[in-house]
C-alpha cells in the first residue's frame, strides 16, 4: 500500500516530533514551547525576540553578542554597538 505515515517536524532541539499543540515556528523550524528557547542564557523565547541561527535558538542579545558584525564577545562591545549609527556608509554621497 503506498501509503506514506505523516511524518511530524523534529524539533532541532531536542530532536523529538513537534505536535501542533506545541510547536513554536522559527527560521523554518518547528520547535517544543519548552525548547523555544536561548541556546546561551537560556531565556524563553516567543517570536517576536527569538534569532535563529544553524538550527540553534538565540534571544537577540545573545546573537548579535555571538554572530554580531562587530564580533565582539561576551563583556565587551556593547557600549560601540549602540554608538554604531552606520554614520560611516553614509559618506561621501
Ligand atoms: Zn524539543
Ligand atoms: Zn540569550
Amino acid at each position: 500500500m503506498p501509503f506514506k505515515p505523516a511524518e511530524n517536524p523534529k524539533c532541532p532541539k531536542c530532536q523529538k516530533s513537534v505536535y501542533a499543540a506545541e510547536e513554536r515556528v522559527a527560521g523554518g523550524y518547528k520547535w517544543h514551547k519548552s525548547c523555544f528557547k536561548c541556546g546561551l542564557c537560556g531565556k524563553m523565547l516567543d517570536s517576536t525576540n527569538c534569532t535563529e541561527h544553524e538550527a540553534e535558538l538565540y534571544c537577540k542579545n545573545c546573537h548579535a553578542r555571538k554572530y554580531g558584525p562587530k564580533g565582539y564577545g561576551f563583556g565587551g562591545g556593547a557600549g560601540c554597538l549602540s554608538m554604531d549609527t552606520g554614520s560611516h556608509l553614509q559618506q561621501g554621497s
